[in-house]
């Protein structure tokens, strides 16, 4: 079955409204959008402006992180209901930076999961081993434990539409990015275990992105491999011109 490749920007703490909107505007202007869906994911601050700008054009906009409950006293966060206000269409659940920097857990991220899809949004749900679980040889449990944990409680239509993005935590952020073949292995691994629990049909439609260290020169390999369906970018997200390269490389 083809897959679109989604591409997808993880700006992460960076950029200011003025700076995102610019980038928005030029990356528009870069892109002809065939063949690959592309996603903004900037802070919380830009996104109102960033999907301003990205308005009746094909780029999507997605939130980093994003809270359960609709609406109520949980000073600092933000629901999904305020996400699809400010024009989102995804939103990423459980990136290593929130699981390791801010302690969130399975639990918290199926939660997450599943606000995100009760309100029409979308999740692009992120799992990965640590380089200690890579060594000790635990790849497969941590990312089936992350995978089974978030998806508890999920029905057949609501997995079918979900992104999942495998990042080895020793290739964010490091410059180490995973060789293709072995970023290949786990993303065949999470479509059986997705083939395992639901069926054939919602694992050939879930789309697995691979992010980790994903530059210009890499991506292309990555790409190629035939269960890495798009990359969740990083560092090589903030500027157009390596975004770009990214993008067109899919
Ligand atoms: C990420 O933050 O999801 C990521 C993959 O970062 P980088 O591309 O910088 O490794």
């Amino acid at each position: 079955m083809a897959r679109v490749p989604i591409i997808a920007a993880n700006w992460k703490m960076h950029k200011t409204i003025p700076e995102a909107v610019s980038f928005t505007l030029e990356i528009l202007q870069a892109l002809n959008f065939s063949g690959a869906e592309v996603v903004l994911c900037p802070p919380f601050t830009a996104l109102w402006p960033v999907t301003r700008a990205a308005s009746g054009t094909p780029l999507q906009v997605a939130a980093q992180d994003v809270y359960w409950a609709d609406q109520g006293a949980f000073t600092g966060e933000v629901s999904p209901l305020m996400l699809r206000d400010a024009g989102c269409t995804y939103v990423l659940v459980g990136h290593s930076e929130r699981r390791h920097l801010f302690g969130e857990t399975d639990e918290n991220v199926n939660r997450k999961v599943k606000a995100v899809l009760r309100h029409g949004l979308k999740a692009i749900l992120c799992v990965g081993e640590t380089l200690a679980e890579r060594d000790a040889g635990g790849t497969n449990r941590v990312v089936e434990r992350q995978l089974n944990l978030a998806l508890k409680g999920l029905g057949m239509g609501e997995a079918a539409g979900l992104i999942v993005a495998y990042e080895p935590v020793w290739a964010i952020g490091t410059g180490r990015n995973a060789a293709p073949e072995d970023a290949q292995a786990v993303n065949f691994f999470i479509r059986e275990l997705i083939r395992n629990r639901y069926n054939s049909e919602v694992a050939d439609q879930v789309r697995i992105q691979y992010g980790g260290s994903v530059t210009p020169e890499n991506a292309g390999l990555l790409l190629a491999q035939p269960d890495i369906d798009g990359a969740l970018v990083g560092g090589a997200s903030l500027k157009v011109d390596s975004f770009k390269l990214i993008v067109q490389a899919a």
